[in-house]
């Protein structure tokens, strides 16, 4: 895992006046800069970042550039009528292609391999759900035992499925890629740039004040930060651990033969991938939800659940018993209260947003890049028709409900694997919470 250089760009500097500004330089801030500036090369666009391009959970997630949307596509069926969830899995599919596409074409070595998903079925109970999920999901195939345990060799498999829609990217040098290849077209970074205010036409900073005609805030898991933002979307932490890199002996045992990014069907959700330098990057949720919406570094490290992740990876592939993980890491997702993410544009007020979504942002960002692209230089695309586009969820409860709620979640998930484990029947508790909060 080689150490990607991150020296801040130098800073807004005073005011200044520029067509579009974008605050955060995630994924989401990149891709609307990048598809902003392919359409129109002579727009003024602006990005602002508090730290460095990628700070965020962009550049530290577990690298599933996947079709998967917040929303499960039945929820999404419920909600928006068939056509509507039909068209989004689509675009979402599509939107895996794309984000090879690019990097081929802008010479980003990310890593991107297309070698699908695997969610293992390890329990009864799991293989009943990976039968739902095979019925429900489109794109998705059951597996026998056998074939799950070719593509991905842990203990106890007695089934999974399968998607071809899914690419292992390395997160980082995405993100610093993109931010190199914005640059080559004429977008503007100003890192270690704190943004204060967003406001119709202004972007109030630490050293400067943007001028613009049109906003857009790509602040995901840091959005409560801002005024008047405090209940948009909770910061919901996810932990990932690494391995060093494992030897063939391991690999011919394991499989993930094509890269395959892997799961399995318990309820609080774990995610790896064999990275391109042959470690698994594991990670998982579990990790408190903290008052107030509150982010700090230290909430990066959380040892009881590296501890967890360590013992889960252990559990899944016993060769890894004593290997100890190399990194540890971890940081903010952005949650809305319908677990619906969105992107949204308010043309008369110049202001535009995008986000909320929960752990599948890698892929869904790049849609929402291109979407917003669209909306702000009012092109007529399909993108702009889908059924997230406008979409606005309710604000979370005031605090401490807010509190009590998102942790009540979390224990019930982690509640309903361990009583599942124990009774062998599936457990009620993370289907009821979910009905609770509307996901
Ligand atoms: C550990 C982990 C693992 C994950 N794994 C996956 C995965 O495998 N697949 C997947 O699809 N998704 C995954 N996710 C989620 C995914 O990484 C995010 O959904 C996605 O990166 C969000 O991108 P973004 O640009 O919207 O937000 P971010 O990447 O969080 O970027 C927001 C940026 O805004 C900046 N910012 C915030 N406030 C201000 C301000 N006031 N002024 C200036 N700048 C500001 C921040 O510094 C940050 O750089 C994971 C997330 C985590 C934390």
């Amino acid at each position: 895992m080689s150490t990607l250089d991150v020296t801040p760009r130098p800073a807004l500097d005073g005011d200044a006046d520029v067509d579009v500004a974008i605050v955060g330089a995630g994924f989401t801030g990149l891709w609307t800069a990048y598809y902003l500036a392919v359409h129109e090369p002579t727009l003024r666009i602006a990005v602002l970042e508090a730290h460095y391009a990628g700070f965020g959970a962009s550049g530290r997630n577990g690298g599933w550039c996947s079709a998967l949307f917040p929303q499960s596509h039945t929820a999404l069926t419920r909600r928006f009528g068939a056509a509507a969830a039909s068209a989004m899995h689509r675009a979402m599919v599509s939107t895996v292609d794309e984000v090879g596409r690019v990097a081929a074409a802008e010479d980003i070595a990310c890593d991107y391999a297309k070698g699908g998903t695997v969610v293992l079925a390890r329990t009864p109970v799991q293989l009943a759900r990976a039968r739902a999920a095979a019925e429900t999901s489109p794109g998705v195939t059951l597996l026998s035992a056998a074939e799950a345990s070719t593509r991905c060799g842990a203990t106890s498999v007695l089934g999974g499925t399968y998607t071809p829609d899914c690419a292992a990217i390395h997160p980082g040098r995405l993100v610093r890629g993109l931010a190199t290849a914005v640059e080559r077209r004429g977008v503007r970074i100003f890192e270690a740039t704190r943004v204060l205010r967003i406001a119709p036409g202004a972007v109030t900073t630490t050293t400067g004040t943007l001028r613009a005609t049109t906003v857009v805030r790509a602040t995901e898991g840091y959005t409560a930060d801002l005024p008047g933002q405090r209940r948009t979307l909770a910061p919901v932490y996810s932990l990932m651990i690494a391995t060093p890199p494992l030897p063939r002996s391991f690999w011919d045992q394991a499989g993930l033969a094509a890269r395959e990014t892997f799961s399995d069907y318990r309820h609080l959700i774990i995610y790896g991938q064999r990275t391109a330098d042959d470690r698994l990057a594991f990670g998982g949720r579990g990790a408190p939800y903290h008052f107030g919406s509150a982010v700090r570094p230290t909430f990066d490290l959380e040892p009881r659940v590296f501890a967890e992740l360590r013992r889960v990876l252990a559990e899944l592939f016993p060769a890894l018993g004593d290997v100890p993980a190399t990194h540890t890491w971890g940081g903010p997702l952005g949650v809305p209260r319908d677990w619906t993410a969105s992107v949204r544009h308010d043309r008369s007020r110049g202001l535009a947003s995008a986000g909320g979504y929960v752990g599948d942002g890698v892929g869904t960002s790049n849609l929402a890049g291109r979407t917003l692209a669209d909306l702000i230089l009012s092109r007529d695309t399909d993108l702009v028709r889908l059924p997230w586009v406008g979409h606005r969820s309710p604000r979370w409860e005031p605090e401490p409900l807010r509190w009590l709620g998102v942790n009540a979640g979390l224990r019930a998930m982690t509640a309903a694997d361990a009583e599942e484990a124990r009774t062998g029947r599936e457990s009620r508790r993370a289907a009821i919470f979910a009905r609770l909060t509307g996901h």
